[in-house]
């Protein structure tokens, strides 16, 4: 990530494989550390929600609502957040269950930075959701489809742990 530095210029900076950064010249350190992420199974009457990726990493690929906790945000507000970001409906404060069903690692390389995530996922029933109730996110989102679990091709799927999560989703939820 850096061959210099960032506090002193030094080209000593070391990093340790995995996420930290020292630089024994001025002792700056950086935790890389494991950024937070959700995502979220949304089964409606017409199947399971999956969006298109409008942008890289993976465009094209199918990918669950969701993404990176910001500061300060639980991961139910990021969730929330996400939702009225990318698809522009949220499910009612009051009386919906997000149930967090399952988490895995993802690995998410972005524009030369490659962020480790721990990627949490919530099964949320919204049977009256249909398409005339999304407002996708110009850009980030290049289209939807409602699939039914049985009919969800694994390698379609723009990561391994939406894969590893909808494995889990179909064996605790059934298809
Ligand atoms: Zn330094």
């Amino acid at each position: 990530m850096w061959n210099y530095c960032p506090s002193c210029a030094s080209p000593e900076i070391q990093f340790d494989g995995s996420h930290r950064f020292f630089c024994p010249a001025c002792g700056f350190v950086y935790y890389h550390n494991t950024a937070a992420a959700t995502g979220c199974v949304i089964r409606t009457g017409q199947g399971i929600l999956l969006l298109i990726r409008g942008e890289e990493p993976a465009k094209g690929k199918l990918d669950l609502p969701g993404g990176f906790v910001d500061p300060g945000e639980g991961a139910l507000e990021g969730l929330r957040r996400e939702l009225r970001e990318e698809i522009g409906w949220v499910p009612p404060e009051q009386g919906t269950n997000f149930t967090l069903f399952a988490s895995f690692p993802n690995v998410y390389p972005y524009k030369n930075i490659t962020y480790n995530t721990c990627d949490m996922f919530f099964a949320l029933d919204a049977p009256g959701l249909t398409e005339r109730d999304l407002r996708l996110e110009a850009g980030e989102i290049g289209g939807f489809r409602f699939v039914e679990g049985r009919d969800i091709r694994m390698e379609d799927l723009a990561f391994e742990s939406t894969r590893r999560a909808l494995n889990a989703y179909l064996e605790i939820y059934g298809s």
